[in-house]
């Protein structure tokens, strides 16, 4: 008896079957452009071990106008069919099933020569699109039809037309992109006429037997988007014109609602397609932060979908429904929602990796193999690179000990578990806690490791961390000075008025903590929606709620400041550091760069502006807070050096700037794979 017979109960699509409920979405991993054939092979075969039982590939191209960015992978040569062939075939020994994303970008393509039904630029592209007329409509339909029929040529299982988050056929449906009055705009049935010929089109260049997914925008998000009786329509539409699933998309790319980031509440669409449930026959899709088993099958019971797609997810553990499946969901290693090794490297042009799984993408190269000379390894220090090196060394059978100074363990994930809207990072720490026993590494709370402890250690990696930057402010040892630690780890009480010096990620973090009072809107999904302003589409088109956002009022008033004088949270993540920037602006959190610390006495920072040290004045306040960056904590690593040992030093204890947990498990992951 399985935790999750929704989850794992079998769809029978007539011409195929699919062994479960589970789809891993389409992402963008910039793998298919490196040319390495192998490379992209093996990270789809690796998850088809894990048994999901359908893939879809990141986007496609289907002609050159089309591509997300000039060059963008697509289907255009034999050549190209055969190392698609590549992939296919290693799913297929691996006992998967593959469907490749067509993705046409239209106006979001970014490219010269991108085209959208009228020449309106998106705002998050500089380049305005040519509109098509009706013969570069037609090229359209037709390259994306041939891309499918190749698709299938290449073996794959089936395709998945890309018809939501703002793209080409979802720029024909809403008449905030399609201002045209020919057949191809003006009522809806126009609107929609070009998606239809599409998924026809496709469906009859693919033959009877093989999957067309469509996936479907069903809340779009931004102003003048699809009604929900619109939704409804197409929905049954493409239904008519040969769909065999319909997908969930949420949101447009340029929408100012987050839809995917750690502070969305998990499952927070689920209920958009429930709505869609009993109106089609085809089954139904549903996504968009789903990232346990238990979510997924908490999601089909309910009746929201038929199958859940899960994209992060499958990034963080191949092997999620595997694990699922023989009772070890503990064991799968949660995708936190970050987009920091994802979705931020794509738009960096970077191959996509998991924060949590630094595998991911690189599984040809970064190879856990089990060692045949297992070693005594010390790792000290407790935050994610040492608790990735002490699992990984003793993944790999080396006998591995983990000394931490703290009663916990975690580190600096510790203080990050404790913002609103950074909830996942509980379940980070309960799967490394969960992997150091499993993997039996021997861990010791309350011990500050020193050399002398060491010597009977064939290896000792020193993960030690960081220390809070001593800024050097006069004044800073008055009693209304706090640092970000004595903060998060709720050791202080903090006044009404705060001044918060530095605006990097822990400053961001601080003022998130220090605004909110009560229960985070990341675990109430209603007070989550009126914060931002989401409201059901059936009420109000494309699901924005009239009154706009309506975040509680701030629980105190916050200054953000920094000494650069460029915009605050510009080195944020870059896919979501406008979520951040947005969420203060809405706690009235003032930011102001360009600051000169000159000394804090009872009634405040006082500050100066600009190299001139200009404008002198007064910041009044009841507390200060420090969040001045971090320096490397190297003592027993410089410790252990004197006495002539040779020591591995990871982590912020190696390297403090810029450190973020990405990193930090990326090195103890390769200095543990390599010892
Ligand atoms: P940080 O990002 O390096 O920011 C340090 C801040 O302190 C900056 O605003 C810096 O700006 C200021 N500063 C530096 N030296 C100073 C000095 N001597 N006196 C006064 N101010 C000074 O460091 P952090 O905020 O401690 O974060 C550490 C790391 O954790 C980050 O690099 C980040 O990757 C990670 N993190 C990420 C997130 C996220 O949302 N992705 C959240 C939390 C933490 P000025 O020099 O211009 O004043
Ligand atoms: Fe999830 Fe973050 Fe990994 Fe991306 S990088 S898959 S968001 S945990």
């Amino acid at each position: 008896m399985t935790d999750y017979p929704h989850l794992l109960a079998p769809l029978d699509l007539g011409f195929t079957t699919l062994r479960n409920r589970v789809l891993m979405g389409s992402m963008h991993t910039n793998l298919e452009e490196r040319g390495d054939w192998n490379r992209v092979a093996e990270f789809y075969a690796e998850r088809a071990r894990g048994e999901v039982a359908l893939m879809v590939t990141g986007g496609m191209a289907p002609n050159a106008e089309g591509g997300v960015f000039p060059g963008a992978a697509g289907l255009y040569s034999p050549e190209d069919i055969a190392n698609h062939r590549i992939v296919t075939d290693r799913v297929h020994e691996a006992g998967g099933k593959i469907a490749m994303q067509v993705l046409h970008a239209g106006r979001y393509a970014y490219g010269p020569d991108c085209v959208a039904p009228s020449p309106i630029k998106s705002p998050i592209s500089p380049f305005p699109p040519k509109e098509l007329d009706e013969a570069g409509i037609e090229k359209q339909i037709a390259d994306i039809a041939t891309s499918a029929a190749r698709a299938r040529e290449a073996g794959y299982d089936g395709v998945e037309v890309m018809g939501s988050e703002g793209y080409f056929l979802n720029q024909f449906l809403v008449t905030h992109t399609n201002k045209r009055i020919d057949r191809w705009g003006g009522t809806y049935e126009n609107r929609m006429r070009l998606p239809v010929e599409v998924v026809r089109r496709v469906r009859a260049a693919v033959g009877d037997d093989f999957i067309v997914i469509y996936r479907l925008s069903m809340i779009d998000l931004v102003p003048d988007g699809s009604t929900w009786e619109e939704v409804v329509t197409l929905a049954k539409a493409v239904e008519a014109a040969g769909a065999t699933i319909i997908n969930t998309g949420i949101g447009w790319h340029e929408a100012r609602i987050p839809t995917i980031a750690t502070s969305v509440p998990r499952r927070a669409f689920a209920w958009v397609t429930k709505k869609l449930m009993g109106e089609v026959g085809v089954p139904v899709i549903t996504s968009n932060r789903i990232n346990t088993p238990e979510v997924a099958e908490a999601v089909l019971a309910e009746g929201c979908a038929d199958v859940v797609s899960m994209a992060r997810p499958f990034l963080a553990d191949p092997h999620f429904v595997a694990k699922a499946a023989r009772g070890a969901a503990r064991r799968i290693a949660p995708c936190i929602a970050c987009n920091q090794a994802c979705l931020d490297h794509t738009f960096q042009g970077k191959v996509s990796t998991c924060l949590v799984n630094p595998r991911a993408g690189h599984e040809t190269e970064l190879v856990y193999a089990p060692t045949a000379e297992p070693k005594r390894i010390a790792v000290v220090g407790s935050g994610p690179a040492g608790m990735t090196a002490a699992v990984v060394a003793a993944l790999r059978g080396h006998k591995v000990t983990l000394f931490e100074e703290d009663e916990v363990i975690g580190g600096q994930l510790n203080m990050a578990r404790v913002i609103p809207g950074k909830e996942e990072f509980d379940g980070l720490v309960d799967w490394f806690a969960a992997e150091l026993s499993a993997t039996g590494v021997d861990v010791r709370l309350g011990i500050a490791a020193t050399a002398q402890m060491l010597s009977e250690y064939d290896e000792v990696i020193v993960a030690t961390g960081v220390l809070p930057r001593d800024p050097a402010i006069e004044g800073q040892d008055g009693p209304n000075v706090l640092s970000y630690v004595d903060v998060l780890r709720g050791r202080a009480l903090v006044g009404p008025r705060v001044v918060i010096v530095g605006a990097g990620g822990i400053g961001f973090d601080v003022a998130e903590f220090l605004v909110h009072e009560g229960e985070s809107p990341t675990l109430v999904p209603e007070l989550w929606r009126e914060e931002w302003g989401v409201a059901d589409p059936a009420r109000f088109r494309s699901g924005l709620a009239p009154e706009g956002p309506q975040p509680a009022p701030p629980a105190r008033d916050v200054t953000l400041l920094q000494r650069k004088a460029e915009k605050p949270g510009r080195r944020l993540g870059k896919t979501t550091g406008w979520i951040h920037r947005a969420s203060l602006q809405m706690k009235q959190v003032r930011m102001i760069a360009g600051v000169n610390y000159e000394r804090i006495d009872a009634t405040g920072l006082h500050v100066s502006h600009g190299e001139a040290r200009e404008r002198p004045e007064c910041l009044p306040c009841d507390t200060v807070v420090l969040c001045a960056g971090q320096v490397s904590e190297r003592s027993l690593a410089d410790a252990l050096q004197a006495m002539g040992r040779r020591v591995h030093v990871i982590g912020g204890a190696d390297v403090a700037a810029e450190l973020d947990a990405k990193r930090a498990i990326d090195q103890g992951a390769r200095i543990s794979a390599s010892i």
